[in-house]
């Protein structure tokens, strides 16, 4: 990794976000860095995670209580203390110098839905060591992370193939 690390934001509501995400991830492994994934608001199976294993990756997950409009205040509650549960192990990893590049995936929806501690997301954000490269994903940007990112990218949905019914797909959406 290189000695500056930097803050990246793949954001909007085009497919890409995450894939590119775990592109990012699949170079650096290649050079033998060490990475942390962590998925919020996703509990169900998917490719990458068959994948991550087999290269060693880490992939912090939790409880995820489906699609955030139909979670009672139980499952947001439930979700919540997943996510910071994992956002406080992940503080830990990064203060401990153990991660070279560290995803948060869907963390801009988790934290505007209010499903995260957003003073640990701050500390991420604002307090990451030098050369830690940062990647975040979702759909809305957040003003506050956009300023602090060196790369931001949105992903503009011009044509998806679920308006014209096509459901997601085993190995292509998940
Ligand atoms: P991917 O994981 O394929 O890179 P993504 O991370 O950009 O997609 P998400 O919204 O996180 O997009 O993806 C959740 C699921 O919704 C994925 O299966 C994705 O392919 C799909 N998806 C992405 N954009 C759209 C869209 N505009 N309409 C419907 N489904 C979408
Ligand atoms: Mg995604």
């Amino acid at each position: 990794m290189a000695d500056t690390g930097l803050i990246h934001v793949y954001y909007g509501n085009g497919k890409g976000k995450t894939t590119a995400a775990l592109g990012l991830a699949l170079r650096a492994c290649g050079y033998g860095k060490r990475i942390v994934l962590v998925q919020f608001l996703k509990s169900s199976p998917s490719g990458e995670l068959i994948s991550l294993a087999r290269l060693g990756i880490t992939v912090l997950r939790g409880h995820s209580g489906g699609f955030s409009f139909n979670m009672t205040d139980a499952d947001k509650l439930e979700t919540k203390r997943h996510h910071d549960e994992n956002l406080a192990a992940v503080l830990d990893i990064v203060s401990e110098g153990k991660c070279d590049l560290l995803v948060l995936d869907e963390a801009l929806d988790a934290y505007q839905l209010g499903l995260l501690d957003g003073d640990m997301l701050n500390s991420l954000i604002n307090h990451k060591p030098a050369a830690l490269e940062l990647c975040i994903t979702g759909h809305n940007p957040v003003g506050w992370i956009i300023d602090k990112a060196d790369y931001v990218t949105q992903m503009t949905a011009c044509k998806h193939p679920f308006n014209s019914g096509i459901t997601a797909r085993k190995g292509i959406e998940y």
